[in-house]
């Protein structure tokens, strides 16, 4: 059989409007973007504490290449584990109070990796309507039977578990920070649920690590929840301003997954400069708590006016960086991005697939290194598609 479907594919995505272009962007400093020649305050990425243009870790990267070149040679298990890898293990195990820590090349391979390490066919998964790609696609590689769980639905939970309790284990896997709300999951009533269901609990802080927490330590640090039952997954690729997932838990279940994770045992292990970098990030979340507290009052300032303003905002427990604001039609929200991007603003417009249909909307993702007068002009702007005939 020819490819020539694919460009069929391709063409019938395109009338639908749902063909994504590619662009060339170049990072610029103090939270900027240059897109198509033009700098624009980047609110559409995920270095929420402006960290992946940190000078002090590039300098650490910079060390770490001098010695040991690029690449790690080999995956994690064989011989491409450095001291640099352990290292940042050993700080992250140390950073989330965990015994001890495994490195995925990603976050995306971390969840894949650990729920498929510790389910199968003979275990039932539960799983959130709105989790991260990353979790459906682990649940859908294990094996283990579905539930999949309306949006936050306690109850519900509740009553697939009741149907599972006949199998062999049980899982529940939840983001942290949903990335299209910006809200919160109820950690301390999920690790109620998983108790009395005698169930596992893997929470991913994607979303949290960096931000959330006293400490910067994620959500299980802002409820202080700690379980015997739960599976910790974070990333460097988002607060932290690196590359790399990782999982923090007792060392039982380190052991496991080293073992048996198996996009951990058959990948590249990371780049030894970017473990390096990790680490330097680590010091910087735990020496700089002003950066998470600057980016919660931004949090809270956009969503108070922003609601003022009558735009409808997912609500949220806790001031996330993620702030959606919904306007529902598909071309109304192209329309916004435009014109805050004519105005010097980057944001996302989400659509669907990945939102459902009529719930389309702008993402706005905060960095710390966004100032007053910036956060003002985008309120002022963003006010303007409360109508629904504004922004078209
Ligand atoms: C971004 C994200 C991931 C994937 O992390 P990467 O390190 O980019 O692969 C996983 N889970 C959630 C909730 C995310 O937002």
């Amino acid at each position: 059989m020819s490819l020539d479907w694919i460009a069929a594919e391709l063409a019938a995505w395109d009338n639908a409007g749902l063909r994504r272009a590619r662009r060339v962007t170049r990072p610029l400093a103090a939270g900027m973007i240059e897109v198509n020649g033009r700098p624009l305050l980047n609110l559409a990425a995920n270095d929420y504490l402006c960290l992946a243009g940190d000078a002090r870790l590039a300098a650490a990267a910079r060390e770490a290449i001098a010695e040991a070149g690029i690449g790690s040679r080999a995956s994690a298990l064989v011989s491409g584990r450095t001291v640099w890898h352990a290292e940042l293990e050993r700080r992250l195990a140390a950073f989330e109070h965990a015994e001890a820590a495994v490195l995925f090349p990603t976050g995306y391979a971390a969840n894949v990796g650990t729920i498929t390490a510790l389910v199968d066919r003979e275990d039932s998964v539960f799983c959130d309507r709105l989790n991260h790609a990353s979790l459906i696609d682990g649940c859908r590689l294990s094996g283990a039977r579905w539930h999949v769980i309306p949006h936050l639905d306690l109850g519900a939970l509740e009553v697939e578990l009741e149907k599972a309790r006949g199998r062999r284990r049980r899982l529940i896997v939840i983001d942290s920070v949903f990335s299209m709300d910006g809200d919160v999951a109820d950690l301390p009533a999920l690790v109620e649920l998983a108790e009395r269901f005698d169930a596992m609990l893997l929470i991913d802080e994607a979303h949290a690590t960096g931000v959330l927490g006293p400490g910067g330590r994620g959500l299980a640090e802002h409820f202080g929840a700690t379980s015997s039952r739960l599976v910790r997954v974070g990333t460097l690729s988002k607060a932290l301003g690196c590359l790399g997932g990782f999982v923090v838990g007792s060392q039982t279940l380190i052991d496991w997954l080293w073992n048996k994770a198996r996009p951990q045992i058959f990948s590249t292990a990371l780049p030894p400069a970017v473990a390096a970098a990790g680490c330097a990030a680590l010091e910087v979340v735990e020496q700089e708590p002003e950066r998470r507290s600057r980016l919660r009052t931004l949090s809270e300032t956009l969503r108070a006016r922003l609601t003022d303003a009558g735009l409808a905002v997912p609500e949220t427990s806790l001031p996330t960086p993620i702030v959606p604001v919904v306007l529902g039609d598909e071309g109304r929200t192209l329309a916004a991005a435009a014109r805050l991007e004519q105005a010097g603003f980057l944001v996302a417009a989400i659509r669907p697939p990945t939102v459902p249909a009529g719930s389309s909307r702008l993402r706005i993702s905060l960095h710390c290194d966004v100032t007053d007068e910036q956060l003002d002009r985008l309120a002022g702007l963003l006010a303007a598609f409360a109508s629904p005939q504004a922004a078209t």
